[in-house]
């Protein structure tokens, strides 16, 4: 095993104190989970459902979960009685599962509203502008056991600082122009979740509150 507990608080010593670690598990077996909690973590991300599935049912219930990855619509209902907080929730269908789902389990789950803001080609993540056009609908407001807590989004997968910097800005100016047009009276949305295992510095430089590290933590993934 990768010296899960030295990464992890070597990855802590490097974050104030005002930004969350997610440890990203996916791929990685339980005693590495087990390795990070014994050391005092609490919240760690999965991408795939049924791995994540496997894991909640063996795994200490304390834990918080944050769904990382692309969530189908029809895969809601399974992780809806526990999960903490989906983080790339990126159409209004999705969100209305969510709300569907988590109203049969009398639950809130917290939302990240997924960003495109990378340079790579994806089919994930809402552009600026229709993530615009979502809040602008209202929809959003009635659902009552869905909390949007902030966005989420990737760096351009690339080398060039300045272009990694330069999506980090772009998605924290979003955030202040969506937090002053629809969340201004809203203490809960106050999430920017963004920096990952080569990134989370840069992030951090660039006002994260939520960095999502996996590999620095636990090593290379074995897919
Ligand atoms: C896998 C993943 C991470 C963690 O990536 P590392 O490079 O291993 O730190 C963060 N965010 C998302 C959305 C991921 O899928």
């Amino acid at each position: 095993m990768f010296d899960v507990a030295k990464n992890l608080h070597e990855v802590l010593d490097n974050l104030p104190n005002n930004v969350q670690l997610v440890a990203i598990s996916k791929f990685h077996p339980k005693e590495y989970i087990e390795a990070a909690y014994a050391e005092g973590q609490r919240v760690f991300g999965e991408s795939r459902e049924q791995e994540l599935q496997q894991k909640v049912a063996v795994l200490p219930d304390d834990i918080e979960w944050h769904f990382i990855g692309h969530l189908q619509t029809n895969k809601v209902k399974y992780i809806a009685p526990y999960i903490s907080m989906i983080e790339a929730c990126d159409s209004m269908k999705l969100m209305r599962e969510i709300e569907k789902q988590a109203a049969k389990c009398d639950r809130v789950i917290k939302v990240l509203l997924e960003l495109h803001i990378a340079a790579e080609v994806t089919k994930y993540g809402l552009s600026l502008d229709d993530c615009r056009q979502l809040l602008a609908s209202g929809e959003w407001r009635e659902l009552k056991h869905v909390q949007i807590c902030g966005i989420m989004m990737m760096a351009s997968n690339t080398d060039d600082t300045a272009r990694i910097e330069s999506d980090f800005e772009t998605a924290a100016c979003f955030f202040d122009e969506i937090k002053h047009d629809y969340f201004a009276d809203d203490d809960h949305f106050s999430v920017r979740s963004y920096g990952m295992s080569h990134d989370y510095q840069l992030a951090v430089k660039h006002r994260s509150t939520m960095v999502r590290v996996g590999t620095t933590i636990f090593g290379p993934r074995v897919y």
